[in-house]
């Protein structure tokens, strides 16, 4: 595995997924915790609702309580009850129409005697032409009443005169203000609402308002007791609740507090759909993935891009090493800002240094050897092609330049001659001096010889005390005038032998090669021209046949 690789896993595993499993905490928590704020405001504003209802509620019940307290009214109602007093019923009519002219949002003040039969009313059109008696309810009750489509909220008490019961007032207010209240949904999102309900005879509910769903709602729908699952049923049996995932009066799914206004016995809901919440929850959700991804994007670009800043020296050097691997021995320049870096990088530095000069110093090695193994082949080499005796070349030498030699004369057709001549009684030379001096002899005559004949010739010692010449571009006859001098010239030298002087002399072949000649039929035709000399009395020449 390479270090960026690990860099970069390393990086992920410690930062990127601890960091993703918060992300993913925090994803959940904001839900739960969006959820509650949800929760909280919809209690909230379920209370203050009850609140303002409350309110209005008190105000409704101060109203009536105040125009029953008309002492009078009451006396003059008792008095026409009594006598059918018309001046008492003018009177009370009086009072009534007083008593709503100063009165706001007031529809009508009616007056009703003990059996629930209408006495006097401040409207031509009462509401309630009688009542229904007796009132089980507890008095003084408010209700609310749905009328040729208004809302009215209606206050009924009873009537006393010094502790008798005369009979029953009852106030009409508009109820508008609920309506309006609950048109107003601010704060409630697109689906909320409020719902407001009253129970019927059998214990249902029965929404007082129009609802958002159901324009024709007020006084019509209904929701059975037995559906406690639904909030407003919840809210009827004094339950003040939050309620998550519950129907609605459409069967919908919605998150509802409930309320109950237990004096009236009303019930209260504040509501949104649970699909509202779960799509506010998920565009939340849906920023919080896109900041999720943002960071985790910049937190694999940061992995990576420390990872390829910390591996990139080392993958530098380790490049360099390539190079050095392969023979080149240059410093590693560096401006790398990591100590160990650094480090590294003087040390080998240090050690191609070392390397260089290691290798230089081999190089060197390598070079003398090889020099010394040559200089030795040469030697070798001229060893193999030189007698020991005499340092002129062997017969193995004379026949390999021979050879060349004949080749250049079928290829140029140069002249050449070859010479073979053979020292004349030799054996009584070693026999009389010693074979000591005839050794000094073949030497001398050795020198001899290469000190007179031309560089370009070749001389070789072809046997015992035979020797050969070869003459490239000579003709016999040149040839002959060369070898007759050289043989007077040996003739004349002189060899010492324990004080004794003596001499020494020489008989010559010469053959000058033909076109057809190969080796072999040159040197025998020499060596035949060797044997006229030998056989002629010796220390002479002679020239074979062309
Ligand atoms: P000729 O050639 O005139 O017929 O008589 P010769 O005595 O020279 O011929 P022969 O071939 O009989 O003798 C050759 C002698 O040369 C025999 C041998 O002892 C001598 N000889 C050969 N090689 C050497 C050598 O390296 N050193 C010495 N001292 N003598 C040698
Ligand atoms: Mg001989
Ligand atoms: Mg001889």
């Amino acid at each position: 595995m390479k270090l960026k690789h690990l860099l970069i896993v390393s990086f992920l595993v410690l930062s990127a997924v601890p960091l993703f499993l918060s992300l993913q905490y925090l994803n959940h928590y904001t839900a739960t915790n969006y959820r509650a704020q949800v929760a909280d405001k919809l209690e909230a504003l379920s209370l203050i609702a009850k609140h303002r209802i409350e309110a209005v509620v008190d105000r409704v019940k101060d109203g009536n309580a105040l125009i029953k307290s008309r002492t009078q009214m009451r006396i003059s109602m008792e008095k026409w009850l009594q006598h059918q007093d018309e001046t008492a019923l003018t009177k009370v009519n009086m009072i009534l129409r007083d008593a709503h002219a100063s009165m706001n949002k007031l529809h009508s003040i009616s007056l009703y005697d003990i059996n629930g039969m209408l006495v006097a009313s401040s409207h031509p059109h009462p509401l309630n032409e009688r009542l229904n008696v007796p009132i089980v309810k507890a008095l003084p009750m408010v209700e609310l009443r749905y009328h040729q489509s208004q809302l009215f909220m209606t206050s009924t008490d009873k009537l006393q005169v010094e502790n008798r019961d005369i009979g029953f007032i009852q106030t009409h207010f508009y109820g508008d203000f609920i309506i309006n209240f609950v048109r107003k949904r601010v704060g409630l999102g697109e689906t909320g609402e409020w719902l407001f309900a009253v129970r019927n005879e059998r214990g249902d509910a029965v929404f007082a308002v129009p609802l958002k769903y159901d324009a024709q709602a007020a006084f019509n729908r209904i929701v059975d007791k037995e559906r406690t699952d639904v909030p407003i049923t919840q809210a009827l049996l004094g339950n003040e609740i939050l309620m998550s995932n519950a129907p609605d009066y459409m069967g919908e799914p919605v998150m509802a507090y409930t309320r109950y206004l237990a004096d009236m016995d009303w019930g209260l809901v504040v509501k949104i759909n649970e699909s509202e919440v779960g799509t506010m929850l998920r565009e939340t959700k849906y920023i919080i993935y896109i900041l999720e991804g943002v960071i985790i994007v910049l937190a694999i670009i940061v992995g990576v891009g420390v990872a390829v800043y910390v591996s990139q020296p080392i993958e530098k050097l380790i490049a360099h090493t390539d190079k050095v691997a392969s023979g080149e021995f240059e410093q590693y320049n560096s401006s790398e800002s990591f100590q160990e870096v650094k480090q590294l990088t003087a040390h080998f530095n240090y050690m191609i240094d070392s390397l260089k000069e290691l290798n230089q110093n081999l190089n060197n090695k390598v070079k003398e050897r090889t020099e010394e193994l040559q200089t030795a082949n040469d030697k070798l080499k001229i060893l193999s092609i030189t007698d020991p005796l005499t340092g002129l070349c062997n017969r193995r030498y004379l026949h390999e330049q021979l050879q060349q030699e004949l080749a250049r004369v079928s290829r140029y057709q140069h002249d050449l001659t070859l010479v073979l001549f053979d020292i004349d009684h030799f054996k009584s030379v070693n026999d009389k001096w010693g074979h000591d001096v005839g050794d000094v002899v073949l030497k001398r005559l050795a020198d001899y010889l290469s000190k007179t004949f031309r560089s370009s010739d070749t001389i070789a010692r072809f046997g015992g005390e035979e020797f050969s010449l070869i003459l490239p571009m000579t003709n016999s006859k040149v040839a002959l005038a060369t070898v007759e001098r050289a043989r007077m010239e040996i003739a004349e030298m002189q060899f010492d032998a324990s004080g004794t002087v003596f001499s020494v002399t020489c008989s010559f072949g010469v053959a000058q090669a033909k076109i057809e000649d190969d080796m072999d039929s040159l040197i025998k035709r020499a060596d035949m021209a060797l044997y006229d000399a030998k056989s002629d009395g010796r220390n002479n020449t002679k020239v074979a046949n062309t």
